[in-house]
């Protein structure tokens, strides 16, 4: 059974829809993270689950109890704040101690000891925030949101104000720690790594609604839409003509993942181009990133990202050929809504002239995989 059950989740602002009919359950001692762009109701879903707004239609259940109407504090449900929220003017001890107010003096100092040596600040219990790093005070958040032992806590960016380097070990020991301490956690980002990096499961967000839910590796390998595709890890999305295991696309014949028939889109990785000297594609753009380099290319109006192995023998302006080695990703994106049947005119961001001669044709044709 799931911990965390949310079902058909609405809320507006003004009349303007914010979330719009999401559902998503979290498993117990489960790392679910919540990925999109800035905007899109990342926020808005997680102060809904902590209480802290009240929704216009759906149900948040908590070990199978409906807490929709219940206050925050008697949610069991930890919060950390993007910013932190620390009390300036306490000692460390004395916030992590804020939440357990009702515990008598003993064993709510044991309680703080405990969290602290548990993300690693037990020396630190007497420093107030101004003598903390940033990695640290992330650590005083996390004791804070711990200390009553909630059901689930709840991150929201957590590691946005950490640079680079900090922000990855971070992320790493606050996973570690959760895992330790059995927690069920809800991050939220708009970083695609860190969901990638942090998640059991994870759901892909845009506008209001959950676009894919999966495993990191699921909704990486398979992802249903150009959004998804795009979002999370770069992608091509291609106009082809598939013809059941294969399509025929702007780069030649590509195999699939899956079958489809028809004019379809088709999510090709970055890592699944080899290119050969010679052809009518120009490198356009050459990015250097240690032990690969992202190039571009590109043919008319026709733009194509593929990743290569350094050393890369190719520089700006040679003429190449795109060779698909890997599958490419039949996606669902200008489907009419019935599984596998696509519209005809679906839109195609980077149609080729064969897909472009095709659409219109009216011919009924599916797409998707099966
Ligand atoms: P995210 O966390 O994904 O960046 P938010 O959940 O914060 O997104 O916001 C989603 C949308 O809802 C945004 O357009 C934001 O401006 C709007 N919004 C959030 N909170 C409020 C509020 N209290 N009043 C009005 N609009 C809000
Ligand atoms: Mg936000």
């Amino acid at each position: 059974m799931s911990l965390l059950s949310v079902r058909s989740l609405r809320k507006a602002f003004a009349e303007t829809p914010v979330i719009a009919d999401v559902s998503f359950d979290v498993g117990e001692g489960q790392a679910f993270a919540l990925v999109g762009p800035s905007g899109c109701g990342k926020t808005t879903t997680l102060r809904l689950i902590a209480g802290f707004e009240r929704p216009d239609a759906g149900h948040v259940r908590l070990r199978g109890q409906d807490i929709t109407a219940l206050p925050p504090e008697q949610r069991g449900v930890g919060f950390v704040f993007q910013d932190y929220a620390l009390f300036p003017h306490l000692t460390v001890e004395a916030n992590v101690a804020f939440g357990l107010r009702r515990l008598p003096r003993r064993p709510r100092q044991e309680r703080v000891l405990e969290v602290l040596s548990l993300v690693g600040l037990a020396g630190l219990w007497s420093r107030h925030p101004h003598e903390l790093s940033g990695g640290q005070m992330q650590r005083v958040a996390l004791a804070r949101a711990l200390a009553p032992q909630p059901h689930v806590v709840l991150l929201d960016e957590p590691f946005n104000s950490l640079d680079a380097g900090l922000r990855e070990t971070t992320r790493q020991d606050v996973r570690t720690l959760l895992h330790r301490a059995g927690t069920t956690s809800m991050l939220v980002t708009h970083d695609q790594e860190e969901a990638l990096g942090f998640a059991d499961v994870l759901g892909v967000m845009q506008g209001g609604r959950l676009e894919q839910i999966g495993t990191p590796s699921e909704v990486y390998a398979r992802p249903r839409t150009a959004f998804v595709a795009q979002f999370l890890g770069r992608a091509n999305v291609l106009a082809g003509r598939a013809e059941g295991t294969s399509a025929i696309t702007a780069v030649g014949t590509v195999q699939l993942d899956g079958q489809a028939w028809g004019e379809v889109q088709l999510a090709l990785r970055p890592e699944s181009v080899e290119l050969v000297r010679g052809g009518d594609w120009t490198l356009s753009g050459r990015e250097y990133r240690g032990h690969h380099l992202i190039l571009r290319l590109h043919r008319d109006e026709q733009r194509l990202t593929v990743r290569a192995e350094a050393p890369c023998p190719f520089v700006e302006g040679d003429l190449v050929r795109p060779v698909p080695r890997g599958r490419a990703v039949p996606l669902e994106d200008g489907c009419d809504g019935t599984p596998n049947r696509c519209s005809p005119t679906m839109p195609s961001p980077q149609a080729h002239d064969p897909a472009r001669s095709m659409a219109g044709s009216g011919a009924p044709t599916r797409c998707g995989r099966r």
